[in-house]
């Protein structure tokens, strides 16, 4: 499968690793996409998932944590939310194949004749579809794509991703092909010694498959000698400027000037046989913000209402864009994880009242749900920052309709088919959707804001663009009861007419979104709403600390 001359103007790396997973394999790849684009070259970052599943919307957090959303809609990894917040690149479905996926595809055309009665396997067939994956992307105009394997090297979903990044070199000549090893270099305690071991069992089990590894990145605990590098180098085959360090750090967007400090960058131009456009790279931005980082101050407190809380990953996205937030405040953003289940009206002040902001994240299924609900009534009535995010705007619709309206038994048909007030509901088209895989209101759509609101004042202009994840909305039927018990609709989707946004007035902050503004912040471009929550959060934080204060004063 030879490229076309189109294609082999762009350069390919591929990114593995090895000894064990969690390595930050994700974040390794968005750095290199990363450190690339400082050099003025147009990157894209492509993951391989290897499991079946078409794509991970039909699986539990427990199983997959955040499901991440591109603006057309593809429900994907959440590491392309590392890719999005490390790079420029707007993603899109092109950015994320799953063995599901090719294998559809594959006996799609099958079932059509397009194999003209050979037999179909998984060499050559399957591999070439892999490979048609990453130089379709290549074939938008990028001049490097950057394709991260899932798992690690052994794998046996594995094996055909590897198989078909080995042929890539056949294809495009291998001066345009670099593979890049994510390892570990493990201290061990006893011994009082770091082991390169691993790592060269790692290579060797590349090597075995047909892959020689260029680049090697080591996590470390401890930064290791020029002695360590020079052996790993030496057993592994690899140039001795070639073995990188990625000790550990205390905030993962210093990683790209950790890699940086080393020369990475000028070691992937050389090998690639590529100029910088720019000349040098320009890493000005990151620098900033890490040293906004280290200039926060006081430590604002967050109450995060969720039924994943225990999970790292299930709310990844929203946890990032706080931690921008917090940055662009000067802030510490402290998240208290509250188990939605574990809320109920005794302990509400208990668990909320210390806290600078509540907020509720996205979810699905009834249970927390009243929890939930317990925490965005609370956060009304004690004028705390309140931060509602797709079903947590459904949390504070249902709330307000209960509480304030009097529409008692109000609820979500999500939770309460027979609810006599059902103010959040399925729109006509879900109606008859029996299939679960990609059937949601997903991708991105426009909202028109309304003057004079908390969010015409977070965006700063009329039409704004986010990304959705959802199937149900609110019932236009109770518009006008809300509305006259002072729910504003700040945003709304003019083609649709469905509500985007609500706030309320008198109120320090409390916006809810059907939207997920979390998946469009990144560390150097903070999304609005989270900022001004924070601001919010903070403006509460230092009025508590100034009456504390002036209490003390006088005893
Ligand atoms: N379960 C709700 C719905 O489907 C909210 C979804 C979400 O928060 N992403 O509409």
């Amino acid at each position: 499968m030879r490229r076309s001359d189109s294609r082999s103007k762009s350069k390919f790396i591929f990114v593995t690793g090895g000894v064990v997973s969690s390595l930050g394999k994700g974040i390794a790849s968005a750095t290199i996409g990363c450190l690339l684009e400082s050099h003025g070259l147009r990157v894209a970052n492509q993951k391989f998932d290897p499991y079946i599943n078409v794509d991970p919307g039909t699986m539990s957090p427990f199983q997959h944590g955040e499901v991440y959303v591109t603006d057309d809609g593809a429900e994907t990894d959440l590491d392309l939310g590392h890719y999005e917040r490390f790079t420029g690149a707007t993603l899109s479905r092109l950015n994320n194949v799953t063995t599901g996926q090719i294998y559809y595809e594959v006996i799609q055309k099958e079932r059509r004749g397009e194999y003209l009665g050979k037999t179909v396997q998984v060499v050559p067939h399957i591999t070439d579809e892999i490979k048609g994956r990453v130089y379709k992307l290549a074939a938008q105009g990028y001049d490097v794509v950057i394709t991260e394997i899932g798992g690690t090297v052994g794998d046996i979903e594995g094996l055909p991703f590897l198989e078909a990044i080995r042929q890539v070199p056949y294809d495009v000549g291998r001066e345009n092909v670099l593979y890049i090893h994510l390892t570990l270099v493990p201290f061990i305690r006893a011994a009082a010694e770091l082991k390169t071991k691993p790592t060269q069992h790692s290579v060797m089990h590349l090597r075995e498959i047909g892959i020689q590894p260029d680049v090697l990145l080591c996590r470390t605990e401890q930064r290791f000698s020029d002695e360590i590098a020079a052996k790993i180098a030496m057993f592994c085959n690899v140039d001795s400027d070639c073995v990188f360090q990625a000790w550990d750090v205390d905030e993962i967007y210093r990683i790209p000037l950790v890699y940086h400090e080393q020369g990475l960058d000028r070691v992937l131009l050389r090998l690639l046989k590529l100029e910088s456009p720019a000349g040098q790279a320009d890493l000005s931005g990151w620098r900033r913000f890490s040293e906004q980082l280290d200039s926060r101050e006081d430590t604002v407190h967050i109450g995060f209402v969720g039924k994943y809380v225990d999970l790292q990953d299930a709310y990844k996205s929203v946890y990032e864009a706080l931690r921008h937030a917090g940055v662009a405040n000067g802030v510490n953003v402290r998240i208290h994880r509250i188990e939605a289940e574990d809320v109920d009206a005794e302990s509400l002040d208990e668990q909320l009242d210390h806290m600078d902001g509540v907020l509720v994240p996205g979810g699905f299924g009834s249970r927390g749900i009243e929890g939930k609900i317990a925490a965005a009534g609370h956060a009304r009535r004690a004028k705390i920052p309140y931060f509602g995010i797709c079903l947590g705007l459904q949390i504070a619709v249902i709330e307000f309709s209960r509480n304030v309206c009097g529409l008692t038994g109000a609820n979500s048909t999500e939770f309460d088919q027979q609810s006599p007030h059902p103010v959040i509901d399925l729109m006509a088209e879900q109606k008859s959707i029996q299939a679960m895989g990609g059937t949601m209101r997903l991708g991105a759509y426009d909202c028109v804001v309304r003057e004079g609101t908390r969010a015409a004042e977070a965006y700063g202009r009329p039409v704004i663009r986010e990304r959705h994840r959802h199937r149900y909305e609110v019932n236009n039927k109770y518009l006008h009861q809300l509305a006259e018990h002072g729910l504003v609709i700040s945003g709304v989707n003019e083609q649709t007419n469905l509500v985007e946004m609500i706030e309320l007035r008198d109120h320090p902050w409390f916006v809810g979104c059907q939207f997920h503004p979390e998946f469009k912040s990144k560390p150097l471009a903070p999304h609005p709403l989270f900022v001004k929550f924070i601001a919010a959060a903070k403006a509460r934080h230092l009025s508590h600390r100034r009456s504390r204060e002036f209490h003390s004063e006088r005893s």
